[in-house]
């Protein structure tokens, strides 16, 4: 069984041993939209076992929140539903439509950034008859944002502003207060450096803030409330605000002199990434 948000609102809880990040489910009076196509056919398949022990509308959408693999390479296995994205991650499924999953190709994954060496493993684990793989097609690209209706259930898709990627769709769903945020909130590995784009923070969290919403999903951490994603927008906010220079110290001394403590062990994280942005942008 899937895990209950609301009544018309459910996840599959995210598995960081496999790489597979949580999967959503919205179910109207007539369909059932799913948010993200998981990692793999194997993790899609895992997906859709749970969900039939649940007597849901059919699936007719699924909304692939950006063009990260482990989003979108298992949605091949949503044969009947529409698949869903925005222009700038059809972008990005355009290029991967051209891999070869072949066990003698797959090493060109790696070599052309797509995925990392540790990832390529699962890919192989996990996506079975690999030789004949091919990624479908979305069937809907939206520019901006869309709106669903389920049937007396509606569901807003928005392109936001995002530190981990420029393609970021979050999905609303207004009558159940529930934000599906995939992976839009997280910072993003550029050149092996963790970074959180310091010009994409304050509009980011001002975007994601004027919906209203109790209860948030994101791609590697499940469910967050309020007060949790307060803390980590807070945390975020402190950290970018003292950080000017790309130097690690300079960024904590001018932490501990604003709020006179020691950042806690997650503002030591941002402040490095905050860091690393400055890091990134003076190359
Ligand atoms: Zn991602």
């Amino acid at each position: 069984m899937l895990n209950k948000i609301t009544n018309a609102t459910y996840y599959l809880l995210n598995d960081d041993t496999k790489e597979r990040p949580a999967l959503g489910l919205v179910c109207g009076d007539d369909y059932s939209l799913v948010i993200d196509a998981g990692n793999s056919s194997k993790h899609a398949q895992d997906f859709i076992k749970q969900m039939k022990l649940m007597n849901v509308p059919p699936v007719k959408y699924v909304v692939i929140t950006h063009g990260h693999w482990d989003h979108f390479l298992g949605m091949n296995e949503f044969e009947d539903a529409i698949v869903i994205v925005n222009h700038l991650t059809d972008q990005i499924l355009h290029k991967w439509r051209s891999v070869s999953f072949h066990d003698d190709d797959l090493h060109k994954l790696v070599d052309a950034m797509m995925v990392s060496e540790k990832h390529l493993q699962i890919i192989a684990d996990e996506i079975p008859k690999r030789e004949s793989f091919n990624l479908q097609c979305p069937d809907l690209v939206f520019q901006e944002s869309l709106k669903i209706d389920l049937g007396n259930k509606v569901c807003m898709l928005e392109t936001i502003t995002s530190t981990h990627t420029d393609d970021s769709t979050i999905v609303y769903v207004p009558d159940d207060n529930v934000l599906f945020l995939g992976d839009s909130a997280y910072g993003a590995t550029t050149r092996s450096l963790f970074h959180y784009k310091q010009d994409h923070l304050i509009p980011m969290i001002e975007e994601i803030q004027k919906y209203d919403a109790k209860y948030f999903i994101l791609g590697h951490e499940s469910i967050c409330d309020q007060e949790e994603m307060n803390v980590y927008w807070n945390e975020l906010l402190s950290t970018n605000q003292v950080t000017t220079s790309p130097f690690m110290d300079e960024a904590t001394n001018s932490f501990i002199s604003t709020f006179k403590r020691e950042p806690n062990q997650h503002e030591t994280i941002f402040l490095q990434a905050f860091v690393n942005d400055q890091i990134l942008r003076k190359r």
